[in-house]
């Protein structure tokens, strides 16, 4: 049976035309207002951002997700890598403390955790997640990004953010790669899924380029939702004119499970043209079995590297707190031969003072 993924067209975060594309999407996705009793919303909560900025999830988007609902307790809740700021100051900068003023909705955060099992190439990772998805159904209010690690962040990357603080960062230290780490996310997607009642994605305005961060924003018009987070990924990476085979989580997911198929409802997608995406050519010719001994012998010339902007940097040491291998010394100095090149650092710098420096391969390749 095909999934259904509902995309309704919604140019602006007019409060209007938020409420109406909302509702019509958990509408024709059948869901019905009282359909749980208690609700976790998780929202992308990157960065203490303003909600212009495109790098979290739209207030008016989750405000909206959030009032469709009659539910008895409601709560919101992400934890950002970055923990050196006082969530407070998330809540009110992305927009969120108003939220919950409109709503009602509680704002959390994720203190006690329990595990999950995730089967992973060298066997069982046992992964700390919130233990509010205990007692609450979890609907997922994801933004839609590209991402320098994973090419695309969207429903699946946003359920990443269910494990508290700090031990995001130290997983990319177990899973160095960008293809072992989107490995991970494929895998980690498996073990929470169960978790997640209803995914919704702000595709209203969208980062190209250099996300999750520090990208361009474009208008993409819609707002996609579905109870299937993979079927609704399918669905973005069409609104985009990416191909499911360039994102690689997702192609780690299709060699293994199988990706579900889907039928879109609502006002159809309109892909956007010329949305730029780095870092999927190389994933797509990775797949392609005469290229990739070729990539491999390439691979030592294929470097990915942060480089601090000392103009724009106010040196608050985000980027040194978030680093899971202390690549980064007090005086903001980089140890190169100990970054594993995850780019955490580079997502978290709230000042956009770190740039990524490509080697003349990865320029080609990315
Ligand atoms: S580079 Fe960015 S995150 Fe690091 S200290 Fe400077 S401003 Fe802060
Ligand atoms: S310096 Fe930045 S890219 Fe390198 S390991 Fe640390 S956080 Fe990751």
């Amino acid at each position: 049976m095909k999934e259904q993924v509902v995309a309704i067209r919604c140019r602006t975060y007019e409060e209007e035309e938020v409420r109406g594309a909302v509702e019509k999407v958990f509408t024709l996705a059948g869901v019905d207002r009282c359909a749980y009793d208690k609700i976790l919303f998780k929202p992308n909560m990157l960065s203490a951002r303003l909600p212009g900025e495109g790098v979290t999830t739209h207030p008016s988007v989750l405000r909206e997700a959030v009032l469709y609902f009659g539910a008895k307790e409601k709560l919101i809740g992400d934890s950002p890598a970055n923990s050196l700021k006082p969530l407070q100051v998330y809540w009110e900068k992305c927009g969120y403390l108003d939220v919950s003023g409109r709503t009602g909705a509680k704002l959390v955060k994720f203190g006690d955790s329990f595990f999950v099992e995730t089967s992973c190439k060298n066997g069982i990772v046992k992964v700390p997640v919130t233990s509010l998805l205990k007692d609450f159904t979890l609907v997922n209010v994801a933004k839609l990004k590209t991402h320098g690690l994973t090419v695309l962040t969207g429903a699946v990357k946003n359920l990443y953010g269910l494990i508290p603080g700090y031990q995001k960062s130290m997983l990319h230290s177990r899973f160095v790669s960008p293809l072992d780490f989107s490995g991970f996310i494929s895998e980690y997607y498996e073990s929470v899924r169960k978790y997640v009642s209803f995914n919704l994605v702000d595709c209203v305005i969208s980062m190209e380029g250099s996300g999750p961060s520090s990208g361009k924003l474009k208008e993409t018009g819609y707002i996609i939702g579905g109870r299937n987070g993979l079927a609704v990924e399918r669905a973005c990476c069409r609104l985009l004119g990416v191909s499911e085979k360039n994102v690689p989580y997702l192609r780690e997911t299709e060699k293994k499970y199988g990706l579900p198929d889907f039928e879109i409802i609502g006002d159809g997608i309109r892909p956007v043209s010329n949305f730029s995406v780095p870092g999927q050519r190389i994933y797509g010719l990775m797949s392609n079995p005469l290229v990739k001994p070729w990539l491999n012998l390439a691979g030592r010339f294929f470097r990915i590297e942060p480089v601090i902007m000392p103009s724009r940097c106010r040196e608050c040491h985000a980027c040194i707190q978030v680093c899971p291998v202390n690549a980064i010394s007090r005086n903001l100095e980089f140890d190169r031969k100990n970054c594993i090149s995850c780019l955490c650092c580079f997502e978290v710098c709230p000042y956009k003072a770190i740039e990524v420096k490509k080697s003349f391969m990865a320029r080609i390749f990315t």
